[in-house]
């Protein structure tokens, strides 16, 4: 068998006819940025999540920038997040001109560890950024605490996370303002670039409105300074046309999860933990086991595709070293990294995939406690 990482064919397979009929429906509107596709997306994201505003930006960086602008990040503000994320977390903090600071991350869940975020708290701090890291949210009551004990902004990093939950409420409606990104892998991906800011904040949906339209208040009116970062028709027309099927999807790869779970249970091998009071999408399925590259290579041989999210934490990118001594408040992040591995987990495996991927697993792990018992 041949189980890639990820295979985006299939869920077009399955939807062709709704989304060939949405995608035909804005060639022969003859109008392609910022039209009634992108307001009907925006008020159906909303509604799904149970949030006042949605805002179409260009893509999940932009959702994360225009937000921390929006919410009144200005240069040289400090914004708390993690190190162990997706790059592009700290691109829009960047853009923003803010200073990252890195906060270590909890063990069992990998998001960040509300415990550490105060001792990195200094009068420039202006934001805090949790990411719901591989589909499961931060742990946010005392993260929202904090914040306002200290008169924070948060802005949630929902990336990874669309249809979460935390105690009953979605990701991205606990902080100010939460980015979403439909870039194609994600839980709900477009098929292209896209994203969304979701807030209960008028001011804020009203800032990032003008934001992402070179601050444009009405037709050449200018109000701010602002940037082009727009979700487009067809995007939105095609994320219109999936938006219905993102439950049915979640539950899934729940399902898939809780395979691997239990058969894993018994081996050598650390699962993803959901946290009790948390509903984890799964947008990606880590775990943690020994000798990963003889992992690896074991499940590559079986034709099984598997990634590292992420084999460099950023402030140990090249791009990102001026923030490299912060490593000695990350331990946890900095060990974690070389013991993580995600397996395939999207809705569109067939049970004799997840089968498969069981078996090889479970081959993978006998063969190398053989190895480690000599
Ligand atoms: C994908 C991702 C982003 C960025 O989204 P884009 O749409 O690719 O810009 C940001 N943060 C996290 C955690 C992500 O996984």
């Amino acid at each position: 068998m041949k189980i890639p990482f990820g295979d985006l064919k299939r869920q077009y397979d399955q939807l062709r006819e709704p989304i060939d009929r949405a995608t035909q429906e804005v060639y022969s509107s003859g109008w392609f940025v910022l039209g009634q596709h992108v307001q009907r997306f925006e008020a159906e994201f909303a509604t799904y999540c149970g949030a006042m505003h949605g805002v179409g930006v260009g893509s999940g960086t932009e959702a994360i920038h225009l937000a921390l602008l929006a919410c009144g990040v200005e240069p040289g503000d400090e914004v708390i997040t993690v190190s162990n994320t997706c790059v592009p977390t700290l691109s829009a903090i960047s853009f923003a001109g803010a200073v990252p600071v890195f906060v270590d991350i909890d063990e069992t869940t990998y998001t960040i560890d509300p415990a550490r975020i105060e001792e990195r708290i200094t009068s420039k701090t202006k934001a805090i950024v949790p990411v719901h890291l591989y589909g499961q949210c931060a742990d946010m009551d005392p993260i929202l605490e904090i914040a306002n004990r200290y008169g924070l902004v948060v802005v949630e990093d929902c990336a990874q996370a669309t249809g979460a939950k935390y105690k009953g409420r979605m990701a991205g409606t606990m902080g100010h303002a939460g980015a979403f990104s439909f870039y194609p892998s994600k839980n709900l991906g477009a098929f292209g670039d896209g994203g969304l800011v979701l807030t209960n904040n008028a001011t804020i949906a009203d800032r990032v409105t003008k934001l992402r339209n070179y601050g444009q208040e009405k037709r050449y009116y200018h109000a701010i300074k602002g940037f082009n970062s727009r979700l487009d028709e067809l995007q939105a027309a095609i994320l219109s046309a999936k938006l219905p099927y993102l439950d049915q999807w979640n539950d899934r790869r729940r399902q898939i999860a809780s395979r691997y779970d239990q058969a894993f249970s018994s081996l050598n091998v650390v699962c993803p933990v959901e946290a009790p009071d948390r509903v984890h999408v799964y947008h990606l399925y880590v775990i943690r086991v020994p000798q990963r590259e003889q992992f690896q290579a074991f499940l590559a041989e079986k034709g099984i595709g598997t990634i590292i999210h992420y084999p460099v934490p950023v402030h140990l990118q090249a791009s990102y070293s001026e923030y490299r001594d912060q490593g000695t408040y990350l331990p946890i992040t900095e060990q974690q990294r070389r013991d993580i591995i995600s397996l395939p987990l999207y809705p569109e495996l067939t049970d004799d995939e997840v089968d498969y991927i069981i078996h090889t697993v479970v081959q993978a792990m006998t063969a190398s406690s053989a190895i480690a018992d000599c």
